[in-house]
């Protein structure tokens, strides 16, 4: 990052504060965002790490009087239009103007230097990559814990059809990180005790000064905790926190679809630094019926039936999800025909369903001498064309050809 490229960043508005806020303004707006889009809280979240540095690197700036002195100044310079050699210009010199900001970078943080020219404020982002790679939640305790919310946690159950239609009760086992029952979190084995760490005398954070500007990042003695522990806890081998299943039971309520997801609020992870708890999300899972699919709130049922059933009408028995019940098909039912059994579908939040059920013609794959008897005969006797239409179009092609023919 050049010097240009820094100061052409508005760090009031990163910060969200105005250009006259006091120092405890802007520490307090920091504070805000800081624990908002801290990387523990946001886990994963890129958009939410860049704000973080962003936010980080503005406070920097802001919260030291001179530090900021320095850039208003090189910000209504830049404002008022001095420095148009900025253009292409890398190097000093090689503005049109023979003005540089190197120069007046240098000058004004009078003799600290920004050592590499255009290059000198390059290196944030390394500041910053042990902190954002330590993966996970992070060890809790140490100088920077406050109070979050905890994680959230997702968990999958799989359960039947009828079940995902009536409702269940259902076990689920969540494994997840718990404060060591052994240390209680602190760490050290039992009877000892962690010590200050004495390169960031407990505060977890060391400051690493670069050219005029001093950065805090995490003290890698101690890995930002800010204590040592020398007699590491037995059960969690210092790490403060062990692997534990957590058993409960949950209700699945009447009507669930497959895939859906149900929040259980306050059942995730505890927060830390007695934070709220997180919440825990259940992924269900529906084993599909062979007999019933489903749309919507409506169970639907197809039942195979004969041509003669159809043609001549019948009563069908169909099975409901907890009984059954007569069907009365008329004659001359077409194929495919749709037959509504209220009420007898998938009920949530007070609305049932129907069942609806499809008839389909079985077209025999094999046919019995008597059968196909019967079959012949009936095909002697039923006049009537079900392709009319089909076949009328097909005379008037052959007339057309004929009459082009001839
Ligand atoms: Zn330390
Ligand atoms: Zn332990």
């Amino acid at each position: 990052m050049s010097a240009k490229d820094y100061y052409e960043k508005d760090f009031y508005s990163e910060l969200g504060v105005t250009k006259t806020a006091s120092g405890d303004e802007i520490k307090k707006a920091y504070r805000k965002l800081a624990r908002d889009l801290h990387p523990d809280k946001n886990p994963g979240n890129k958009r939410a790490e860049e704000r973080f540095k962003a936010v980080s690197e503005a406070y920097d700036v802001l919260s030291d009087t001179e530090k900021r002195k320095e850039y208003d100044e090189a910000r209504n310079l830049m404002a008022s239009g001095a420095f148009r050699g900025f253009g292409g210009g890398a190097g000093p010199g090689a503005g049109t103007g023979g003005f540089d900001m190197n120069d007046l970078f240098r000058n004004a943080s009078q003799g600290g230097g920004m050592g590499a020219g255009a290059g000198g404020m390059g290196g944030l982002g390394d500041l910053f990559g042990g902190l954002f790679n330590r993966g996970g939640a992070g060890a809790p305790g140490g100088a920077r814990m406050r109070p979050q919310k905890g994680a959230d946690l997702e968990t999958e159950v799989r359960i039947g059809f009828a079940d995902s239609v009536n409702g269940v009760t259902v076990p689920l086992g969540i494994t997840e990180r718990a404060t060591c029952p052994t240390c209680h979190g602190i760490g050290a084995k039992p009877g000892t005790s962690p010590r200050e760490c004495p390169v960031c005398h407990g505060t977890g954070l060391t400051t690493r000064n670069q050219g005029s500007f001093a950065f805090s990042e995490p003290c890698a003695n101690c890995h930002g905790t800010g204590s040592i522990i020398d007699d590491p806890c037995p059960t969690c081998h210092g790490e403060r926190t062990v692997l534990q299943t957590r058993r409960l039971t949950t209700r699945i309520p009447a009507g669930v679809s497959d895939g859906q997801r149900i929040k259980l609020a306050g059942k995730g992870e505890p927060g830390p630094g007695g934070g709220p708890n997180g919440d825990l999300y259940v992924v269900v899972h529906v084993t599909p019926d062979e007999l019933f699919g489903r749309n919507g709130d409506n169970l639907t049922l197809t039942v195979p039936v004969t041509f003669p059933e159809l043609a001549l009408g019948t009563t069908l028995t169909v099975p409901t999800l907890s009984g059954s019940v007569s069907l009365r098909v008329p004659a001359g039912t077409s194929n495919g025909r749709k037959f509504r059994v209220k009420g007898a579908g998938v009920t949530r939040r007070g609305v049932t369903g129907d069942l609806i059920v499809s008839v389909d013609v079985a077209v025999p794959q094999k046919l019995s001498g008597a059968a196909k008897d019967a079959l012949e005969a009936f095909a002697k006797a039923q006049t009537a064309d079900p392709r009319e239409a089909i076949t009328r179009a097909l005379r008037s092609r052959d007339g057309a050809v004929t009459g082009n023919s001839s």
